[in-house]
């Protein structure tokens, strides 16, 4: 079949990948100028399968209540009018029942392993290097913190996830570089996540799907979608295509794209900010994946620089960098490992994550004939790119895909 893939961020690219793969004729369609310009472009770059959870869990509400007003924080809230604002707050809240925090993360945990193992299966095959680190320390500050992983804890205990509880001592052997002076009540060690530079990978995919017959169209936004006799049609700067399927795969626009053809899904875009700094002093540098979980901020290796990102905005949709969040991002690096590097010198960016209410990713078919959707949960869709990809390509091409996909699909909204 002819497949027309919207968006070049790490979801599509992966998509066409494996649709290439499969035998199709693809297409990739990317308003920029190149791939991995917009959220794939700055994510904290983990691909943690043990790590991954939906932000909606028990005790966050008010966890996020009580840091609304302090100077450093995990959660940026700007209050606005937007309906769609509230009921995607409406929809989160009812998600951090603990029992819908177990199917959830469930859901997260089953397409991330499964994502993690193609991941490796297409590093090793095209020998890419993309600045990847192995091991994730999960940094417990307090006591409340650690009683409020515990859902997460037997989680990874019973899906056989390898993972250690450690205190101040052991973390300090898995990770020399951090500081004396923070303390934190325990971490916990996951040695089989991981974590490497997104776009690069992104970029060195793009390379081999061109290579196998991929084409990518570059500086073209799509700007409607419509379905006619069993085809597809697109809009492109007044031009109009088709193909026998698209995958939209566009991200926070994603929402936008599919409400056109009458389809709804509660994605809702969610600031997320990085800094990025030069290591001055390697010793003293992260040497895997380090996550604050108290800030919800994430520190990473990318060879030679340290990248800090987190922090979830809600309400604000422009490039704005706010002062709030760069200054939480710095007090993060230099509360872990202050000798590493200067991090107000950091190179600062922001972009909108496509979030969902309840985590995991939508894939698959939609009501209309031939129009699939490849849809992430902005906070792990790096984790699970590969696998969300490999599903998509399957279900266009009418086979089974080779994990159960019960809760992956549009059927979880009724
Ligand atoms: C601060 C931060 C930290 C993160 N950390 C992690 C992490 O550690 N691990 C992890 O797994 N995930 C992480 N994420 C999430 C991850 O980065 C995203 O989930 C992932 O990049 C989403 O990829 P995507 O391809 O769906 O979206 P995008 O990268 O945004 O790609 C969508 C593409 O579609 C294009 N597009 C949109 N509309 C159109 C149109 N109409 N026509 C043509 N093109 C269009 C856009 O230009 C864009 O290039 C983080 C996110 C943020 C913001």
């Amino acid at each position: 079949m002819q497949v027309a893939v919207i968006g070049g961020g790490v979801i599509g690219v992966c998509t066409a990948y494996f649709l290439a793969a499969a035998g199709h004729e693809v297409v990739v369609i990317e308003r920029y100028g190149n791939v991995a310009q917009e959220t794939s472009f700055g994510n904290a770059g983990m691909i943690a399968p043990g790590y991954a959870a939906p932000w909606a869990a028990p005790g966050m509400p008010r966890k996020i209540l009580s840091y609304l007003f302090r100077p450093e924080t995990p959660v940026l809230f700007k209050p606005s009018l937007d309906p769609a604002l509230w009921r995607w707050i409406r929809k989160w809240l009812a998600e951090c029942e603990i029992e819908r925090y177990r199917i959830n993360k469930g859901r997260m945990q089953r397409i991330a392993l499964y994502s993690q193992t193609l991941l490796q299966q297409i590093s090793a095959q095209h020998g890419l290097e993309y600045e990847q680190t192995s091991g994730l320390l999960q940094l417990l500050r307090t006591k409340h913190d650690l009683r409020l992983a515990q859902p997460a804890l037997e989680m990874l205990g019973a899906a056989d996830v390898e993972h250690r509880l450690v205190d101040a001592d052991a973390a300090k052997l898995i990770e020399p570089g951090l500081s004396d002076t923070t303390k934190f009540a325990a971490a916990l060690y996951l040695p089989r996540d991981e974590s490497g530079n997104c776009p690069l990978f992104t970029r060195q995919l793009k390379n081999i799907a061109q290579s196998v017959g991929v084409e990518f169209h570059f500086n073209s936004r799509v700007d409607s979608i419509e379905t006619e006799h069993g085809r597809v049609a697109f809009q492109i700067d007044k031009r109009r295509f088709s193909a026998d399927a698209v995958v939209i795969s566009a991200g926070t626009d994603s929402a936008h794209l599919l409400k056109q053809i009458g389809i709804r899904i509660p994605v809702y875009p969610v600031k997320g900010y990085c800094a990025t700094a030069h290591i001055k002093n390697f010793e003293h540098a992260p040497n895997g994946a380090v996550m604050d979980e108290s800030y919800k901020v994430a520190i990473t290796r990318m060879g030679s620089r340290i990248r800090i990102a987190g922090t979830a905005e809600l309400g604000s949709t422009t490039p704005v960098l706010h002062e709030r969040a760069l200054r939480t991002l710095i007090k993060v690096g230099e509360d872990w490992f202050p000798d590493a590097a200067n991090f107000h010198n950091s190179t600062f960016w922001c972009g909108a994550r496509p979030m969902l209410p309840d985590g995991a990713p939508l894939l698959g078919a939609t009501p209309l004939k031939n129009v699939f959707i490849n849809i992430g949960d902005g906070s792990s869709d790096w984790t699970m790119a590969a696998g969300s990809g490999k599903i998509v390509a399957d279900l266009v091409s009418g086979r089974v895909p080779e994990i159960d996909t019960d809760g992956l699909t549009l059927a979880r909204y009724g």
